[in-house]
Order: C-alpha cells, then sequence, then structure tokens
C-alpha cells in the first residue's frame, strides 16, 4: 500500500479564521488526541505577532506541548526570519512559511513584495539549517487568487525555483483561495515537478467550490504524497475574502483508506476527535459528510 501523510493544520489555518480564541488546554486535547488517532503531522500554530492573531498567541506552549508525543511531527507557520528565530527556538521539527504567488495577496498577507519574500527565505533558510529544522514553502495562491484572478503557471514555477536557489527544502502547492479544479492541479503539479523535482511533495487543498477531494485525487495521480486538511473542515483565509473551508481530514482519511493508501489513522478514534473542537467552540460550523454518515458497513473488516 502506498503511504500518505496527513497534515493535519486545523489548529493553525482553522483557528486563525475564527475570532474567538481556543483555550491552550482544548488544543492540547486536540493534537494528543489526534496524534493518539494515528496522524504523524500536525501545524500547531504560527509565530505571527499576538497583537495580529491572538489566537496564535500560545504556539511556543503548543509546541513544547506536541514534542513531549513520540513519532509526531511538529511544524509551525512563520511569515518572516523573526518567526522563524522563535519557532526554531520553540523547538518545532518544521518550519513552514508561505510565498504568495499573487504579490497583491504578499503584500496584504506578509506585507512583502516577492523580492522581499525571497529574503526572508533565504534568511529562515540558514536559521532552519542552524537549528536543524526542516523548511517547507508553501506557495500560496497558486491555483489563483480573489484579488489578482488568474494566477500564470509560468510565475509558479520560476518563483518555485527561485525560492529552492534561496534555500527552500520542501514545497507545498496551496489552493488558498479555493480556485482549483482537478486538470489545474494535474497540469500545475507536473510543471512544478518539472521546475523544483521531488522536493514538491505536497497540496493544501481547500474546499470552497466543493472540489478540495477531486483535487485530491489529481494530486495522488501526479505522484503528492501529503496533503493538508483541517478537522471538521476549519479554516480560510483571513486576508482572501470569500475563502473558507481547509479540505476535511475526517473526510480525506476515509477516501484514501477506502482507496487503499495507508495513512496509519485509525478512523474510528479519528472521528471522535471533533468532540473535542465542538465542545471547545459551541455553535462553531463544523463540515465533513462522513462525521454525519459513519463509516460504510464492511470497510472495517475490508481494513482489517
Ligand atoms: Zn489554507
Amino acid at each position: 500500500m502506498t503511504a500518505i501523510l496527513l497534515s493535519e493544520v486545523g489548529l493553525r489555518d482553522g483557528l486563525q479564521s475564527i475570532n474567538r480564541v481556543m483555550p491552550l488546554a482544548a488544543k492540547q486535547a486536540w493534537i494528543a488526541a489526534e496524534a493518539a488517532a494515528g496522524v504523524r503531522e500536525i501545524e500547531v500554530g504560527s509565530f505571527v505577532p499576538a497583537s495580529l492573531l491572538p489566537q496564535m498567541a500560545d504556539t511556543a506552549a503548543l509546541v513544547a506541548f506536541a514534542k513531549g508525543i513520540p513519532g509526531l511531527t511538529v511544524v509551525a507557520l512563520v511569515p518572516n526570519a523573526r518567526g522563524a528565530e522563535r519557532a526554531a527556538a520553540a523547538g518545532v521539527d518544521a518550519i513552514s512559511m508561505p510565498f504568495s504567488m499573487s504579490e497583491t495577496h504578499s503584500l496584504k498577507n506578509v506585507r512583502k513584495d516577492h523580492a522581499g519574500v525571497l529574503v526572508e527565505i533565504a534568511a529562515t533558510a540558514r536559521i532552519a539549517a542552524d537549528a536543524g529544522v526542516h523548511f517547507a514553502v508553501g506557495l500560496a495562491t497558486a491555483f489563483g487568487c480573489t484579488y489578482e484572478g488568474h494566477v500564470p503557471e509560468d510565475r509558479v514555477v520560476r518563483l518555485a525555483e527561485a525560492a529552492r536557489a534561496a534555500g527552500a527544502k520542501e514545497f507545498s502547492l496551496s489552493d488558498t483561495t479555493g480556485y482549483a479544479d482537478p486538470a489545474q492541479v494535474r497540469r500545475l503539479v507536473r510543471r512544478v515537478h518539472e521546475g523544483v523535482g521531488a522536493a514538491l511533495t505536497t497540496l493544501h487543498l481547500h474546499n470552497t467550490r466543493g472540489l478540495g477531494l477531486a483535487n485530491v485525487v489529481a494530486g495522488l495521480e501526479e505522484g503528492i504524497t501529503t496533503f493538508d486538511a483541517s478537522l471538521g473542515g476549519l479554516g480560510g483565509c483571513p486576508f482572501a475574502p470569500g475563502a473558507s473551508g481547509n479540505i476535511v481530514t475526517e473526510d480525506l482519511a476515509f477516501m484514501l483508506h477506502a482507496m487503499g493508501y495507508d495513512t496509519g489513522i485509525d478512523l474510528d478514534a479519528l472521528l471522535a476527535v471533533r468532540a473535542i473542537i465542538a465542545a471547545a467552540l459551541p455553535g462553531e460550523p463544523l463540515y465533513g459528510f462522513t462525521p454525519d454518515a459513519g463509516l460504510p458497513l464492511g470497510l472495517r473488516e475490508r481494513l482489517a
């Protein structure tokens, strides 16, 4: 069975788009339960100023907590090299930095143009290398932008190559705005693979228009091995209006299992994690079909 890594990003991408702050104890319970269900990588938060995103103010404490869980890869998002220094000091396993392919979105999101972000990538690559931390760059708005609309594929390839030259070790293609369709995913993954080779491992997809899982299948067929997802479909981008809803971890895990991929996840245990979020954020909409419908009769036996 082909192994696929499911990377939980709900604690970062999900919670940053919700105004309420989830208490630290609830975040810790979420991380512990999802890791116990077999999820091997969790992005626990981001190192941004607490004045900008108070929801992420406890990220260092979460890194310390998550590092106590054996076998879990602990990831944090950073907007710049200063954030990377804080992440490395907190002891993360991996740093993820967004690089928006739309310069307009980049200026709104991290207040830097492309040249400015490449300077931060080079500085972060040095910080990560010194700290022995993995460094990945997320090519954000790669499939389209709510400010600029169409994003040329040539530009995505060129900027990925520039980021690799600046020291990025791994890449994801991020559909920040939920614009992607399966044909486009297939095409852009192929083109970026030609540009940076096997360093492109990951897709970060949103389900804004209902194409999230169809886009996953397109990525699987092009050799993508890591998919970001958010428990209960929490998520969005505060600087990309109307872009809500990461792909749902529970539905993604069910689909991968049903298709015969190995994720290492116990589906029943994963479905039970949802109750922690529901209790900590009462009234917050949670998404996903599998949690409502339950697992198909016979699936457990077939997978056993
Ligand atoms: Zn996202």
